[in-house]
Formats: structure tokens, C-alpha cells, sequence
């Protein structure tokens, strides 16, 4: 709820979590904590929780990515190269490039995703 001056205070519990497309991944969900709807006019946090299995399918748009992972282990490509990133880790993925995560553990993947809310560039695809 909107606190006096426009502010948001929440527990993510209390995000709705909506269920990713198939089109885009697999038992994977996003809470989007703080978005344009809550009058944040620059950026917008998710959460995301990806069960045992879960992943996001490989994608590419034209705005960044700071993810931070709360819990849980996942394999990320950014462009040709893999990565194992696990809790207390975080990453930079800059716009344009191609990029997929795979929950690569047992237990439930989180991370927070902080994305602008418009596109940062209008650079073509880059290849890396
Ligand atoms: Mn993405």
C-alpha cells in the first residue's frame, strides 16, 4: 500500500506471484514488487522463484538486468559463456544480449531482478 509521501513498504508474501508463459519458461513465477503501477518511475524490482527443474527460456531485450540471488543455485548463459551462480552472488546482464537461466539445484531458485522501465539502448543484438 502507498504510504503519505508515495513510498511502498511490503513483505514479497504479499505479491501476487504470477506464473511465467510457457512461451517463456517453466515452473517459474515473478512478483513484481515495485513497479511503475506503484508510481516508481525508473526501475522496477522482481522477485522470481524457479522450482527443482524451472527455467527461464533463452531471450534477449533492450534493457539491462542486476539480479542478486537470494537462494538456491543456477546455471545463467550470457551470450556463449555459462556461469554457476549460487546464493550471495549477483550478475550484470547488459541489454541486448542473449540469456537464458536453469535452476541447476534441488531446492527453489530466488532471485531479485531490477530491470529499467524503458529501454536503455537501441543498439542491435550483440553477439558475445
Ligand atoms: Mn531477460
Amino acid at each position: 500500500m502507498p504510504g503519505q509521501c508515495g513510498e511502498k513498504v511490503g513483505y514479497f508474501n504479499e505479491v501476487k506471484s504470477e506464473r511465467i508463459s510457457p512461451e517463456m519458461g517453466r515452473k517459474a513465477t515473478i512478483r513484481w514488487l515495485i513497479s511503475e503501477k506503484d508510481g516508481a518511475s525508473t526501475f522496477s524490482m522482481r522477485l522470481f522463484e524457479i522450482d527443482a527443474g524451472g527455467k527461464i527460456l533463452a531471450h534477449s531485450h533492450p534493457w539491462e538486468h542486476e539480479i542478486f540471488i537470494l537462494s538456491g543455485t543456477v546455471k545463467i548463459r550470457i551470450g556463449s559463456k555459462w556461469y554457476v551462480v549460487r546464493e550471495g552472488m549477483f550478475l550484470y546482464i547488459p541489454p541486448n544480449v542473449e540469456h537464458e537461466y536453469i535452476n541447476a539445484g534441488t531446492e527453489q531458485l530466488r532471485f531479485l531482478c531490477i530491470i529499467p522501465n524503458k529501454p536503455t539502448t537501441t543498439k542491435r543484438i550483440v553477439r558475445c
